[in-house]
């Protein structure tokens, strides 16, 4: 009986099984090795531990006295070095120089890079000795020499290793050995564990891209937040803000800036200031700019806006976006400082005159009563009785000015015929004037009544005739006509008139035009104030028409009264 085991052929079997075994388990321990490296690679989120941990897993394998990870950039064309590892000792790899791919695959990272394909070379010093290729052979130390010109290499063995991505060459890694040989399955155990590595290192790339993204968005996030808070807080403040930017364009201008010009966002916004404010090249000059944190002074300006003028108080300071306003608006300030040393001015002047010829008159007759005529005497208490009336005239002016502010002066409304009004006013004023004083009534046919309060009517007549009289000179001519649904009141004069730069301030508290003027007439200015608020609060108007030499006249509209309406014609007669 043949011994089947013992024959050529089973040997040779049994040999081949063994192969095959020993082949399964070769394979089986790189499976389980990459496994392994793929758990080990993937732990770590970082690219530099993922080099450390694959270099980690090489020593394990395989021999090797050098390893160097390199990535290639495909728009610059440059080979740069990631991770170096020679005779013991890891290297800075920023220290490596970059170096140019070799277009023609000379050199072996380059025809790694170019073909695609791994490289196993077991005489290295030969190849190294072939022209084309850059080769550099690094110590311990990081010393870089360049071979074969100064010297011989000592490496025997090299593998190169394309990175993959997409299909793509991404880098290489290399590993290099001067005591061993390197075999193919050896070069395919590392190409494994390459593979492994590229995964990990893409991946721990991509959760590095997504942290620094999630952190950009956050920052962003947050900035965004810090901004629509400032927002809020500069939309909420009591002063004014705008941000010029360094074109002068308005990129800011919150509720308060609002407010205080009435101007609206929507139409200044991205608007060039000098369209906003006319006059800013002066205003700004005057203006100083806080820098770095410096605190701003401020100043007090007055700009003008259309018709108005507003004193506003400015704060400037630069900031990175241009340089931001604050402004308060200080204009009722400024008028009430105005009013009120306007006040005192008055005051001193007006109440001193009859003061002192009140007490003189009343010292006279005090120390000289004896020496004086019976004539002097009447006439001095005649001064002292004029003198009073005209300080009680004045007291009596300054505290209704005061009360129409206040707005605590009730007006009973009641019709009033005001033609019968005028010539009652003028009767009597005219038995004060010289007899040759011309003066004319005139009432037109049908006036009706106005709705107003008599005497307050009756003030403002007089306070209109008086002053005609004071700066005017006649003929004077009062005039009371319907229009429009008011009765309207004309008292004209023939004097110099009123500039028309003066005509509304001759409105205002305590304005007198002319500095002769208001010296030799006496007055507060208070007078045509006073008549404008009293018509207004009655419901009506009161304007002057005037050309400068060709005298003035005062307008009055009063409403007509209802009661017209009630006693004859129809709602249309309302006018
Ligand atoms: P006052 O008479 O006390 O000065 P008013 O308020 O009555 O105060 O008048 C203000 C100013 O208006 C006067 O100082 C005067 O310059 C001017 N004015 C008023 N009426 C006339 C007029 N008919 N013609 C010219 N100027 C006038």
């Amino acid at each position: 009986m043949n011994n089947a085991a013992g024959s050529p052929r089973s040997v040779e079997l049994r040999y081949r099984h063994r192969v095959k075994e020993q082949e399964l388990e070769r394979q089986a321990q790189v499976a389980q090795l990459l496994l392994d490296a793929a758990r080990v690679l993937g732990e770590t989120l970082e690219p530099e531990p993922v080099y450390e941990r694959f270099h980690d897993l090489l020593a394990g394998v395989i021999q090797h006295d050098g390893v160097i990870v390199s990535s290639y950039d495909e728009d610059e064309g440059l080979i740069r070095c990631d991770y170096a590892w020679t005779d013991g000792a890891r290297l800075d790899p920023t220290t490596l120089p970059p170096l140019p791919l070799n277009q023609k695959g000379e050199g072996m990272q380059s025809r790694v890079i170019v073909t695609g394909e791994p490289l196993l070379v077991n005489d290295v010093a030969e190849v190294v000795q072939r022209p084309g290729g850059t080769y550099y052979d690094v110590d311990r130390e990081g010393t870089i020499r360049r071979i074969p010109d100064s010297g011989e290499t000592e490496t025997r063995a090299a593998m190169m290793i394309p990175v993959k991505q997409e299909g793509r060459v991404i880098g290489v890694v290399q590993l290099m050995s001067s005591s061993v040989q390197y075999a193919p399955d050896q070069l395919e155990l590392v190409e494994g564990l390459v593979g492994q590595m590229a995964a990990a290192v893409r991946n721990a790339r991509l959760q590095k891209e997504r942290r620094r993204l999630e952190a950009a968005e956050a920052a962003a996030r947050a900035a965004a937040a810090e901004r629509e808070k400032a927002a809020n807080v500069l939309q909420a403040v009591g002063d004014g803000i705008f941000l010029l930017d360094d074109d002068g364009i308005v990129r800011l201008w919150n509720s308060a800036a609002e407010i205080a010009t009435g101007l609206r966002t929507e139409g200044v916004r991205d608007r060039d200031i000098g369209e906003v404010f006319p006059d800013w090249p002066a205003i700004a000059g005057k203006i100083p700019i806080a820098e770095d944190g410096a605190s701003a002074p401020s100043v007090t300006l007055p700009v003008g806006l259309g018709e108005r003028e507003l004193w506003l108080s400015f704060v400037a300071v630069r900031s990175a976006d241009g340089i931001v306003y604050a402004f308060r608006d200080l204009t009722s300030e400024r008028r009430l400082d105005e009013e009120k040393s306007d006040l005192i001015a008055t005051i001193s002047h007006e109440l001193r005159t009859p003061m002192a010829s009140v007490y003189g008159a009343a010292e006279t007759l005090r120390l000289r009563h004896d020496d004086l005529s019976d004539e002097q005497e009447r006439k001095l208490v005649e001064m002292i009785s004029t003198q009073a009336a005209r300080l009680a005239q004045i007291t009596e002016d300054v505290l209704l000015a005061t009360r129409l502010d206040r707005g605590d002066l009730t007006l009973e409304e009641e019709p009033v015929d005001v033609g019968e009004l005028a010539r009652a006013t003028v009767d009597t004023m005219r038995s004060q004037l010289p007899s040759a004083t011309e003066l004319e009534v005139e009432v037109a046919a049908d006036v009706g009544a106005a709705s107003g309060a008599r005497d307050r009517i009756q003030q403002v007549f007089v306070n209109l005739l008086d002053n005609a009289i004071k700066y005017g000179s006649g003929p004077f001519t009062v005039r009371v006509e319907a229009a429009d649904g008011v009765v309207r009141i004309l008292v004209g004069d023939s004097g110099p008139g009123i500039a028309p730069a003066e005509q509304q301030r001759i409105f205002e508290k305590f304005y007198r035009s002319g500095p002769q003027l208001t010296r030799a007439q006496g007055g507060t200015g208070l007078g045509l104030y006073i008549s404008r608020e009293l018509v207004r609060r009655m419901g009506g108007r009161l304007e002057v028409r005037s050309e400068p030499g060709a005298g003035a006249t005062f307008v009055v509209e009063l409403p007509r009264a209802r009661e017209r309406l009630a006693q004859g014609g129809s709602p249309l007669d309302a006018g």
